[in-house]
């Protein structure tokens, strides 16, 4: 399974540079949707904070764990230094940093619905605001109700537009994430192994804009046709698209949203939330708004039991599993 990963990246071609819409998304994306940067912080948020720590937990590259270490400091999401009497340097979470709590609550929400199968969240949170056990809820900032794709509305903010996107082929990692699972059960992580390429996110993402069909996809992102059948292949027997008939009729199909896929619009939100208080400069390019309130809305992550937000500092767990070491 790995090898056929591995020889699907090699196929591409190393670098390409695409229109792409402006969204605040896009840009938080480009830094945490790289599986290994999202999984480094997320042993942040469970308070590792040693170079040791991050490498024997998840079993990373040193040279990799390096590179996303740097690249997290680069973008100020984390920030380094010793304590006084503690000979090793430390990695600690910015408030930019920690703000992206929300978008890993609301992975696990997805993962926790739709990908543990049988068996229980890997993860219980327990809200110390509040004391007790709880799950996290993606919601509308204004009614509190949570939120369902069909009823959201979006039109162009300040910042809207297109703009050059490079995208990465190496920066593909759904095999590092099925290793991972090995390593500590996570609904983030399983979640992330179905949007953790951008190819995909950026086809997840057309389809969110209206984009159903094919051409169009194919038109907007610059994509060669074959990486596109294969995301698209991959989506729908991941249970994110189904196939369906063209509305108006005739024997070519189109891509809709199944129930699954619309509730991954979720971490969407809380991605673009995110990007939009931390990279747009207050130009969010995209406004949303919540038909159900009748208002402009952004996603928050609140507590199942109190509905008030969860934020890191607020939050325990309890692992319904055991680590290996
Ligand atoms: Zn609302
Ligand atoms: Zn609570």
């Amino acid at each position: 399974m790995q090898c056929q990963e591995h020889s699907a990246v090699t196929k591409e071609a190393p670098s390409l540079v695409v229109p792409a819409r402006n969204c605040s998304v896009r840009r938080t994306v480009e830094i945490v949707l790289d599986s290994w940067s999202f999984l480094i912080l997320r042993e942040a948020f469970f308070g590792v904070k040693r170079f040791d720590g991050f490498q024997s937990r998840l079993a990373i590259p040193r040279q990799t764990l390096s590179n996303r270490l740097a690249n997290l400091l680069d973008h100020n999401i984390l920030s380094a230094g010793n304590r006084p009497n503690e000979p090793y340097k430390q990695y600690f979470l910015t408030p930019r940093g920690r703000d992206l709590f929300p978008t890993m609550l609301s992975f696990m929400e997805f993962g926790d619905k739709w990908l543990a199968g049988d068996e229980p969240p890997p993860l219980q949170l327990i809200h110390t605001t509040c004391g007790r056990k709880c799950r996290p809820v993606t919601v509308c900032s204004e009614c509190l109700d949570p939120v369902d794709a069909r009823e959201v509305r979006h039109r162009d903010g300040p910042g809207a537009g297109y703009s050059p996107l490079k995208v990465r082929s190496s920066t593909r990692r759904i095999s590092d994430v099925s290793l991972l699972q090995s390593v500590r059960p996570c609904s983030v992580a399983r979640s992330l192994a179905l949007v953790g390429d951008r190819w995909s996110f950026l086809i997840l993402r057309e389809g969110w804009f209206g984009v159903r069909r094919f051409e169009e996809m194919r038109e907007n992102l610059g994509i060669a046709t074959n990486i596109l059948a294969d995301r698209l292949n991959r989506l729908v027997e991941a249970g994110i698209f189904d196939r369906v008939p063209y509305s108006s009729g005739g024997d070519r199909l189109e891509y809709r949203f199944t129930e699954m896929g619309l509730d991954l619009y979720k971490p969407q939100l809380a991605m673009m939330a995110w990007g939009d208080r931390w990279m747009s400069n207050d130009q969010p390019p995209l406004r949303l708004r919540h038909r159900k309130c009748d208002q402009d809305f952004k996603a928050v992550v609140i507590c199942s039991e109190c509905k008030t937000p969860i934020h890191a500092v607020k939050t325990d767990y309890e692992l319904t599993y055991t680590l290996e070491d």
